[in-house]
């Protein structure tokens, strides 16, 4: 068995965004907006911020509380696209029930759509023309390059349909030449999906899924879950067994995660070139 360190990864590579930050004239800006009072959705902000300010990305903070209308936050998108030292737009999902949050991913400017949600930049990845991708399908893509991981020709079973994690994630993965199965709360015998499966790509959200007799042996393991039980976070996988019978697996917490954050950061510099440049997308 061997770790997929994302920890280490993404230091490395915040590392590199550092220097490389050094040399822009302007200090790139990401502006984050959270609605609501949800603690997870607290932390996961906090930690893009500090991550933001370890590389020198600077960042503005929207705390809006969890009554404001759609109104309010469809005229502050408009003010904050329009703002030319504004390079990055995330909106931390999820919002509240009462807003519609596709109508407000896609009001994100796409040159500004730091975290690749908008249908427009999702559309170019289903067409092949992959530009913004998402920060966590970005993260993994990352993670396996790092360790000469190939997609190609592989059987991948992914676990979760969600539009940030699961079915870019497919999409993706088929781009590379990989044959995808996309499992989800209605799939029947999930375990005839994993054991045909050479990597499984877990995002359920959902302790203990996945279990060592579900595994194929020398397979790799992405678990991308994050849950939280007595105070301890772990991710969809049995992690101490399976850990025994595949080649490759990513801890939680330490693998996917800080990969996540990383492909933010890089998604920010890339519109702040984008941007800077002229090239419109
Ligand atoms: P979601 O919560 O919107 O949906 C969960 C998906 O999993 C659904 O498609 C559902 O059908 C499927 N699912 C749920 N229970 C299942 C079960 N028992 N068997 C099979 N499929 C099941 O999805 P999301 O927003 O992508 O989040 C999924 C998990 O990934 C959560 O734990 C979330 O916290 C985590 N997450 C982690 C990162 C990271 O950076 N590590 C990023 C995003 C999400």
């Amino acid at each position: 068995m061997n770790i997929l360190d994302g920890k280490s990864l993404a230091k490395k590579i915040e590392k590199n965004l550092k220097k490389e930050i050094i040399s822009f004239k302007l200090k790139p800006c990401l502006c984050v907006i959270l609605v609501g009072d949800d603690d997870a959705s607290k932390i996961y902000v906090n930690i893009k911020k500090k991550s933001c300010e370890n590389v020198g990305i600077k960042s503005i903070l929207y705390y809006l509380n969890e009554n404001v209308t759609e109104e309010i936050l469809v005229r502050l998108i408009k003010k904050i696209n329009n703002d030319p030292l504004i390079n990055g737009i995330l909106i931390q999902l999820p919002l509240p029930k009462k807003i519609n949050t596709r109508k407000i991913l896609d009001l994100i400017d796409k040159n500004k759509d730091v975290d690749g949600l908008n249908s427009y930049n999702l559309m170019k990845i289903l067409i092949g023309q992959e530009n913004i991708i998402p920060c966590t399908p970005k993260g993994i893509l990352r993670l396996l390059e790092e360790y000469n991981i190939l997609l190609e020709g592989k059987n991948i079973c992914i676990i979760g349909f969600s539009d940030i994690v699961g079915k870019p994630l497919a999409t993706l993965c088929l781009n590379r030449g990989a044959t995808v199965t996309v499992c989800h709360k209605k799939t029947i015998n999930l375990k005839d999906h994993t054991l045909n499966s050479d990597i499984i790509m877990t995002a359920a959200g959902f302790p203990n899924l996945i279990t060592e007799d579900m595994v194929k042996r020398d397979s790799i393991i992405i678990d991308i879950g994050i849950n939280n039980i007595n105070k301890k976070i772990v991710g969809d996988v049995d992690f101490e067994k399976v850990k025994f019978k595949c080649k490759y697996i990513t801890p939680v917490p330490g693998g996917v995660g800080p990969m996540t954050v990383v492909a933010l950061l890089e998604n920010t510099i890339k519109l702040y070139k984008i941007q800077n440049e002229k090239i419109r997308i």
